[in-house]
């Protein structure tokens, strides 16, 4: 990975860093840096000539990278089977490179995949931003993505609940724990490692994005993910962390389960109670905007007008956005 220096003196990852960090025997974790919108992880399980890659990345060349390094890891594997966490394209879009292998989600993810803005609906909002603040958001964060060639390969085999695979000797647990991030997050898990590949039901470096919730159903996931006894948890974005980190995440989403009913019950709209969230205790999260995301699902939970699909909060999150950036 390559390292910088910032003005502070600081060491940063660039955007589109890929680190391989092996976590176990055949197990290994795939970091793209700097882990925000668009820049997610993936893992592998290898084990006698057999793999199983846990999710491809947002665009063609980000797969390709990411592939290049599956065999630097893996030189003898064969990856079988592509197991999605769920299918914002970030998790996704790279599914046609991996050629020959199923893929493997929940039946709850595979049914969202109609909500998801489609590839050519990125490329085409490169070229025709809306107008303004959303229009520059969009721009700053996702108008240098090459979305050129993805073709959606859609899941070849669905689960509900938990199955259990094989790679080699090693056994795979899919865990279904959505509704959470999406409807159908699946986490995996692998017993003999102390490894769970999270998928977005857990964020590290920034706030989540929560595109359903409700959120104390995504806090019991998190609880869910600490029952496996696991000691290494691999985020969907930013940096493979420990168990104190996952109960940290599981309270983040309660204290704003808390604050958001708060807001709500007093009144406020959706804007003024994302303001006034209290945002000490996460300094060292970057994205503050997507509390936004946060105190919409809460809102649409108690039955309150609140925007719903990402298109719809794209506006809200810009807003946000500006006016931290300027405070
Ligand atoms: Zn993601």
């Amino acid at each position: 990975m390559i390292e910088t220096m910032d003005g502070q003196g600081q060491t940063r990852s660039v955007p589109g860093d890929l680190r391989t960090q092996e976590l176990s025997q055949g197990v290994f974790a795939f970091i793209q840096a700097d882990g925000s919108w668009g820049w997610s992880n993936a893992g592998l399980v290898t084990d006698a000539g057999d793999a199983l890659l846990i999710d491809t990345f947002f665009t063609l060349p980000q797969t390709r990278r990411l592939l290049a390094a599956v065999s630097d890891a893996a030189p003898q594997a064969r990856v079988t089977t592509v197991v999605n966490s769920h299918l914002n394209g970030d998790h996704c879009h790279g599914n046609q490179l991996v050629e020959e292998a199923r893929t493997i989600t929940s039946a709850c993810a595979a049914s969202e995949v109609e909500h998801e803005l489609p590839p050519a609906t990125y490329q085409w909002l490169q070229s025709h931003p809306p107008e303004g603040v959303a229009g520059r958001y969009m721009t700053r964060h996702f108008g240098g993505f090459d979305f050129s060639g993805i073709e959606l390969s859609p899941p070849t085999m669905t689960f509900s609940g938990r199955l259990s695979l094989q790679v080699g000797r090693i056994t795979v647990s899919l865990m279904e724990l959505g509704p959470a991030h999406t409807d159908g997050d699946v986490a995996v898990h692998i017993p003999d490692a102390g490894v769970v590949f999270c998928g977005d039901l857990l964020f590290q470096g920034d706030h989540p994005v929560v595109w359903s919730g409700p959120l104390l159903g995504w806090a019991d996931a998190c609880d869910a993910l600490l029952a496996t006894e696991a000691t290494t948890f691999v985020p969907g974005h930013g940096a493979v962390v420990g168990r104190a980190e996952v109960a940290r995440f599981a309270q983040y989403l309660r204290d704003l389960h808390g604050q958001a009913s708060a807001s709500a019950y007093a009144g406020l709209s959706l804007e003024e109670a994302a303001a006034r969230v209290s945002l000490d205790a996460y300094g060292d999260l970057g994205l503050p905007e997507r509390v936004v995301t946060a105190v919409a699902a809460v809102y649409r939970e108690r039955g309150l007008p609140a925007p719903a699909t990402p298109l719809e909060l794209l506006g809200p999150v810009a807003r946000f956005a500006e006016a931290h950036s300027q405070s």
